[in-house]
This record gives C-alpha cells, sequence and structure tokens, in this order.
C-alpha cells in the first residue's frame, strides 16, 4: 500500500555563530516529531566556519567608535553564498526590523522555506544588509542578546503552520489573531473547580450559541487588552 509522506518539506536554514541551540526547544514536542518525520527539515551554518583569516574572527570594532563589535559583512556573505540555491526570503533579526505576527508567519510557509540570520554583538554591518536586501524582521520591542531565540521564535509560529504538524488543523482557525482577535477563555473539566463553574452556555450543546459567545468574548477581550487589534479587526468588519 502506499504510505502518504509530508506534501512537502519546509527547509529552514539558519546562520548563527552557535549553532548548538538549534533545534533546541524545536526538537521536542509537535516541532520536533514534524522535524524528525520530515515535514521540515533545519540546516545550521556555523557562521565562524565563514571566517577567513587563521583566527578564525568573524566581528570587528565599529568605524566612528562606540561600543562593541560587528559582524564583518565578508564573513557573513560568504555565509549567505553557501546557501545562495536554496529559494525563500532572507531574514534578518533584528531589533530595528518590521514586527513579527501572525500574517508574517502565514507568509513565510508559502514559501519552500526560509533563511535566518542570527546576529550577536552590536549587529551585522550595514553594507551586508543592503548588498544582499535583507528583510530585517523583530520579535518585539526589546533587545536579545543575539538572534537565535527571536529565529527559534519565528520557527515555532511558522512549523506549527505546516499540514500535518498540530494534529487538529481546525484549532488552528479559532486562534488568537487567525481573525484579528484575540482568543475568548477557555475551559475544561472539573466543571466545578474550587467553587467556581463554567459558563452555561459552554455546557448547552447549542453549537450556534456557543459560537456567538465564543465571539462576543473575543471580541471583548480584544477590546479591552489590544485597542491596537480592535482597530483594525473594527475597519475590516
Ligand atoms: N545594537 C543593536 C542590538 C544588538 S543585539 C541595536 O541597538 O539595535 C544582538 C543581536 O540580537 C541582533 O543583531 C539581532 O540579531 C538580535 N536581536 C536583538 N533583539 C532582537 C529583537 N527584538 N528581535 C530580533 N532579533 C533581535
Amino acid at each position: 500500500m502506499h504510505v502518504k509522506g509530508p506534501r512537502y518539506s519546509w527547509n529552514a536554514t539558519v546562520l548563527t555563530l552557535f549553532p548548538d541551540m538549534f533545534p533546541g526547544p524545536l526538537g521536542q514536542s509537535l516541532a520536533g516529531k514534524a522535524l524528525k518525520t520530515g515535514i521540515w527539515s533545519l540546516k545550521l551554518l556555523d557562521i565562524r566556519a565563514f571566517a577567513g583569516d587563521k583566527h578564525r574572527s568573524v566581528d570587528a570594532p565599529p568605524f566612528g567608535g562606540g561600543a562593541g563589535m560587528i559582524l564583518r559583512p565578508d564573513v557573513m556573505d560568504a555565509a549567505l553564498a553557501s546557501v545562495d540555491q536554496l529559494p525563500g526570503r532572507r531574514i534578518y533579526l533584528s531589533p530595528r526590523g518590521k514586527s513579527f505576527d501572525q500574517s508574517v508567519a502565514e507568509s513565510l510557509v508559502e514559501d519552500p522555506g526560509v533563511v535566518l540570520i542570527c546576529g550577536r554583538f552590536e549587529g551585522l554591518d550595514q553594507r551586508l544588509i543592503d548588498a544582499r536586501n535583507l528583510e530585517e524582521i523583530s520579535l518585539g520591542d526589546y533587545v536579545l542578546s543575539g538572534g537565535e531565540i527571536a529565529g527559534l521564535a519565528v520557527l515555532d509560529a511558522c512549523v506549527r503552520l505546516l499540514p500535518g504538524v498540530l494534529g487538529s488543523e481546525e484549532g488552528l482557525k479559532e486562534e488568537s489573531f487567525t481573525k484579528g482577535l484575540l482568543e475568548y477563555p477557555l475551559y475544561t473539566q472539573p466543571r466545578e473547580w474550587k467553587g467556581k463553574t463554567v459558563p452555561e452556555v459552554l455546557l448547552s450543546g447549542h453549537h450556534g450559541d456557543i459560537k456567538t459567545w465564543q465571539r462576543e468574548q473575543a471580541e471583548m477581550v480584544t477590546r479591552d487588552r489590544r485597542p491596537d487589534l480592535w482597530a483594525r479587526y473594527r475597519e475590516k468588519s
């Protein structure tokens, strides 16, 4: 009998000074299982392997002075050149980038893969960003010590969207951000806990009423917590 394999394998390539940080948490649970079964694959490039000199130096002090070190454009370019044949967007994880969100994750999994560049020290030389036309993506308005954790977060958000990774793809449609709303509150067993019961409608078995309640709750939570998302949602609907 023909065993149906995954529809395709999504390829993530990561340039990093710390390849041992990968797959890290993505080697566990659903993402880890999907990695083993080939729904996605992970190629790691150790930036240091592309250093030209015998000291294997990858960084140098900034021209114009200032604190810290900068990743050299020649070294980073050699690392990127080694994966020129791979398809997918070239993304530099950077606090100066466009904010990562669900729609970016959704767009990334439409490609056959992605190449992520993890910065360290003060970051990358601007000439490299320009020459390679790197897309900058930020995890949020705070400074991490390297792009690795940001890269792992981006990959996690992407991998769970690949067909076959989650037990139920239905779940994806209901999640926070998918409809531009935060998720409604969730309840499970026991029915009564510490004197608190579960909203009656959820026990009613009336599918339509439940959907309406969930929608109202999602709208309320979004309006209260995230006026920015709420405004966008109102514009669209
Ligand atoms: N000097 C930089 C910060 C460098 S932090 C600045 O002021 O903007 C070192 C590296 O960590 C960066 O090159 C980037 O790859 C990564 N990084 C830090 N914060 C990040 C964030 N919010 N999102 C994505 N990557 C981040």
